[in-house]
């Protein structure tokens, strides 16, 4: 493509062949009324299915569709900043590829621009459908979140977002790898508006966020904010060694007073109690040393096997 387009849409997808027709005659509704150039960048996260040859047939269609196929699986957070790379547009759209994100809201997004935002965030307003475990869970770890990082968060913020030039520069500016892209675009500032919108129920298939891809996720949204919890690890191997001080010097008297036979029960509680505090806080350093491992190879965060433009 030659000259630039206005507006770029980046829509990282991981298997969703069944659902890319239905996402692109709704985003060429929403685009041929908006009056910008535009460009749809698809980033194919790896997938096994035949994502990708949908893709091509959409940029044989329409040459504004641009496609990007990685070499395998990296993640949804990598095929974003990889998309984000990639788009041209003065104004950047991301959203997922499953039709949750309802393209018609991109003209609300738009309006929002318009009033002067650099940044248009969404939050999902639950619908009826989605499951409880996932509403909980997401209510409990943004609160958890929350408490323990500088950064606010906002509860139930989606990758469903608009952005200016400047604020795609800046983010795209942001080198790790670890990337927990709602909480760096609140670190970053500008002015930012939010939105809330009604998710939709998935087109087709099953969500691509297994179990230990969202744990995985919520890890690196708590790990990279916060440091808070070395520190949490630090205080509670304080409190037990004071507690473990007074117990000593209470087992002594007790020696000297002749009344030591018991024990048992306190004997492997302690050892427990000691054994698991420690356990926790190594994993806790450990978690932020495997992000300093990961950070210092400098490996690039993705490859691409293939690309349609
Ligand atoms: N996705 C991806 N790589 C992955 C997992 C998901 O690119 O490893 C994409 C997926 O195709 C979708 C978006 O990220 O466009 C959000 O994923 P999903 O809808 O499965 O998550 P949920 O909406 O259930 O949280
Ligand atoms: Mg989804």
């Amino acid at each position: 493509m030659s000259n630039t387009p206005q507006l770029s849409i980046v829509v990282p997808v991981y298997n969703e062949a069944a659902n890319l027709e239905v996402l692109y005659s709704a985003l060429i509704d929403v685009l041929e009324n908006a009056n910008r150039s535009y460009e749809v960048i698809f980033i194919d996260d790896g997938s096994s299915d035949e994502t990708f040859q949908v893709v091509r047939s959409l940029h044989e269609r329409n040459r504004h569709v641009r496609g990007f196929s990685f070499s395998r699986n990296f993640g949804h957070q990598v095929a974003l900043y990889a998309g984000l790379a990639q788009a041209k547009g003065d104004i950047v759209i991301s959203m997922d590829g499953d039709m949750q994100h309802p393209p018609s809201m991109i003209a609300q997004l738009l309006h929002k621009y318009e009033e002067g935002y650099d940044i248009v965030n969404t939050k999902r307003i639950d619908a009826e459908s989605t499951g409880l475990f996932k509403r909980l869970s997401s209510r409990w770890y943004y609160g958890m979140l929350n408490a323990l990082s500088d950064v606010p968060i906002e509860p139930a913020a989606a990758d469903f977002r608009l952005m200016n030039r400047k604020a795609v520069d800046a983010l795209n500016r942001l080198p790790e790898t670890h990337r927990f892209t709602r909480g760096l675009v609140g670190w970053m500032g500008f002015k930012q508006a939010i939105v809330p919108y009604k998710a939709a129920n998935r087109h087709a298939g099953a969500s691509k966020y297994t179990f230990f891809k969202m744990l995985r996720f919520g890890l690196d949204g708590i790990v990279s904010f916060s440091v808070k919890p070395l520190r949490i690890a630090f205080y509670t191997g304080m409190l037990v060694s004071v507690a473990a001080l007074m117990y000593a010097i209470y087992a002594i008297i007790q020696h000297f007073l002749g009344a030591t036979v018991e024990g048992w029960t306190s004997i492997l509680v302690s050892v427990l109690f000691i054994g698991g505090v420690t356990l926790l806080s190594l994993g806790v350093i450990g978690e932020y040393i495997a992000r300093i491992f990961n950070e210092v190879r400098r490996r690039p965060m993705y490859f691409f096997k293939d690309k349609v433009e």
